[in-house]
């Protein structure tokens, strides 16, 4: 059985034109042919990449992409230090008003968001709507203030902005050194380190630097406001931030920002350039820090469809019975129909039946797919926590719970309770 502690389900919420395709698409390449900062990667060419999806037409179109990253865990210093693998499904979000349906079922279905805003534009009238309705769904997120290299990007303005505009405390992990042209890298609040980074085609290099003169009482007040924010999740934290600051550690205060961002009462904000290949990668190890696994999610309910009136829990465990949650069908030109399911309990083999609770019908899946940067993967079974896309179904539905037939369960009408921290 996977560990779901490393395995996140996230999708990337952003206005129109803030750049979710170009981040995106960063994010599948340093998955998928480059393993982790400054490692050489293995020569595989964008371009071949683009082509191939222009041929199949999959992945970043697609409903839900899976990739593995590399988190560092001796937290970030070495260039080749120890690694922990990390399973994404990424799941599109719709950025468009007129998705907003898309959107809510997209948030039942994700645990977590990358909020993706532009430097230049900040949050616009769309990021209230999507705003709104991960607060409504209770889903974490994390703030990646993009375009940090155009004429006028302000990153401190856009962490304004979501305080004001959007209601959450937005809180700065890191303040940009140089902007526009001259964007150079980031103050690192918690390390308290300049980082710099190199432009490269393939991936990101850094150096790590001694904060930049100008710039060490304007990050000592942030960092001290950034510990004061999330001092109230961790007893420790809070009698060392009042006898001794620096006493402080680094893990101390991810894990602080985690339960603060798990609890939605802080939104972590961090910049970069996705065009100019800078932060993304910064971004993906906060997504592990700070964005919540399937088991911080504690249970789904739902109902017994012979009983509405009766409720039923489904634990975020293989061994409880199998339910899912049909989230997108799409038609694939080299398969046929798909149906994206997010599995929330139980394990499910390819070949064998499921029930679907609406059309009162068991069906046959006879493949289960995973949907990676450049190639689509048959996957023997599918356990809970992860996503995968069904290939079988006769009749399907956005919407469609899909069940043990023997454990019937009803999700349509399901929340998704307050996260709950796990003890690790
Ligand atoms: P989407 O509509 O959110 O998917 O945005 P795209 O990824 O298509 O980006 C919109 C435009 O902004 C494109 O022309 C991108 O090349 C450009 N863009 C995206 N990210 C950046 C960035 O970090 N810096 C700059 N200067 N341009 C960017």
């Amino acid at each position: 059985m996977a560990d779901l502690k490393f395995q996140r389900n996230f999708g990337i919420a952003a206005h129109i034109d803030a750049g979710k395709t170009t981040t995106t698409e960063r994010i599948l390449r340093y998955t998928g042919m480059i393993h982790r900062i400054g490692e050489v990667h293995d020569g595989g060419a964008t371009t071949d990449w683009m082509e191939q999806e222009k041929e199949r037409g999959i992945t970043i179109t697609s409903a839900a992409v899976s990739c593995k990253w590399q988190f560092p865990t001796d937290k970030g210093k070495a260039i080749a230090g120890t690694t922990k693998d990390f399973s994404f499904n990424i799941i599109d979000t719709p950025g468009h008003v007129d998705f907003t349906v898309e959107v809510e079922r997209s948030m039942r279905v994700l645990d977590g968001l990358i909020a993706l805003f532009s430097a230049v534009d900040g949050v616009e009238p769309q990021s209230e709507t999507v705003w709104r309705q991960a607060n409504r769904y209770r889903v974490p997120r994390i703030g990646f203030v993009n375009k940090m290299d155009r004429q006028g990007a302000d990153f401190l303005n856009v962490v304004k902005q979501v305080r004001e505009m959007l209601g959450s405390k937005a809180v700065p992990l890191q303040l940009p050194i140089g902007a526009e042209d001259n964007f150079q890298g980031v103050v690192d609040l918690i390390r308290m380190k300049g980082i710099i980074w190199h432009v490269e085609t393939e991936g990101m290099t850094f150096d790590e630097v001694d904060i930049p003169a100008d710039m060490v009482t304007e990050a000592e007040e942030w960092r001290a406001a950034l510990v004061e924010a999330v001092a109230e999740y961790d007893d420790t934290l809070m009698e060392k931030f009042f006898e001794d600051p620096n006493s402080i550690s680094e893990d101390e205060i991810h894990e602080a920002i985690r339960k603060a961002t798990i609890d939605l009462s802080i939104v972590p904000m961090m910049c970069g350039s996705s065009f100019k290949n800078k932060g993304v990668q910064t971004a993906l190890d906060a997504v592990c820090r700070y964005l919540p696994s399937p088991v911080d999610i504690e249970a789904i309910e739902g109902t017994d469809p012979n009983d509405p009136e009766k409720k039923l829990v489904r634990k975020p465990d293989a061994k409880e019975p199998f339910a899912a949650l049909a989230f997108k069908i799409m038609t694939d030109p080299f398969v046929g129909r798909l149906a994206f399911f997010r599995c929330y309990s139980g394990h499910l083999d390819a070949g064998s039946y499921v029930l679907n609770v609406r059309s009162g019908k068991k069906e046959r899946i006879s493949r289960i797919m995973k949907m990676f940067a450049n190639k689509q993967n048959p996957i023997d079974f599918i356990e809970a926590g992860d996503i995968g896309a069904a290939v079988g179904f006769k009749e399907i539905k956005t919407g469609d719970t899909l069940c043990d037939e023997n454990h019937p369960i009803t999700l349509e009408n399901m929340f998704i309770p307050e996260p709950v921290i796990s003890v690790a």
